[in-house]
């Protein structure tokens, strides 16, 4: 059953609608909390609208979408990749980007670190894991994301920050703690191995205040700010 997409939400938002859902998000947020503001689909006008509400860190989950909104937005936003990263858009895609949420596998991880080397571009990452019940959804098995973590801990240009995160899109309140719970459970096996890697993004429009209540540090929020996606 979907559960997720407020389909109450009015499609294209005016600003102070993209202002005020930024504030009632903030002040839910805890203290430190990150909120990754999702503009996918969004036009460069939303961002930009959100930019003067304050917001600075953007989610975005294709590289066309991210390159040209990088580059139409002032220089101090944060650019964070949450979709399938293609691995022959990766050059293009990097210099654009400060962080890649959804690194799901250790070739792609090395790929990542080699290419931040050649073109001198640190990058953040989060390693995802698939924790929910849809096949579909991308990311490592747990163990699998730790090996990849042992193995990879110390590759150059890569920051492993922490562990990236969906629970199922189900309307089953237990299954979603239950996943955000193992997400969290995979974050601290993820610490025991590289100590500063304590970042934990989940948590999306539908489910977020559940994920800060199991650790979230970022949450990646779209719907519920900039409306629904065409
Ligand atoms: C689109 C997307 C989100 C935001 O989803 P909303 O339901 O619109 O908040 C968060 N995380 C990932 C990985 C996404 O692809």
């Amino acid at each position: 059953m979907k559960r997720r997409f407020s389909t109450s939400m009015p499609q294209n938002l005016t600003s102070p609608q993209i202002a005020e859902n930024l504030r009632r998000v903030r002040a839910a947020l805890p203290s430190g909390g990150e909120l990754v503001a999702v503009s996918k689909f969004h036009p460069v006008e939303a961002v930009k609208e959100a930019y003067e509400a304050g917001q600075r860190v953007f989610g975005e989950s294709r590289v066309d979408e991210v390159v040209n909104k990088a580059a139409a937005m002032p220089e101090d936003c944060t650019w964070h990749f949450i979709g399938h990263v293609q691995t022959n858009k990766l050059r293009r895609m990097l210099p654009a980007v400060q962080v890649i949420e959804s690194v799901d596998s250790e070739r792609l991880l090395r790929l990542i670190s080699a290419e931040a080397v050649r073109a001198n571009h640190p990058v953040k990452v989060f390693l995802q894991v698939h924790v929910a019940a849809e096949e579909t959804k991308t990311g490592f098995a747990p163990d699998d994301l730790i090996e990849c973590a042992r193995a990879c801990k110390e590759l150059p240009c890569i920051e492993i920050c922490g562990v990236m995160g969906m629970a199922s899109n189900v309307d089953d309140d237990e299954r979603i703690n239950a996943d955000f719970e193992a997400i969290a459970e995979v974050g601290r096996q993820l610490r025991a191995i590289i100590p500063t890697a304590r970042e934990l993004s989940m948590g999306m429009s539908g489910d977020w205040p559940q994920a800060v209540a199991h650790g979230a540090t970022f949450v990646r929020i779209g719907t519920d700010i900039f409306g629904v996606r065409n």
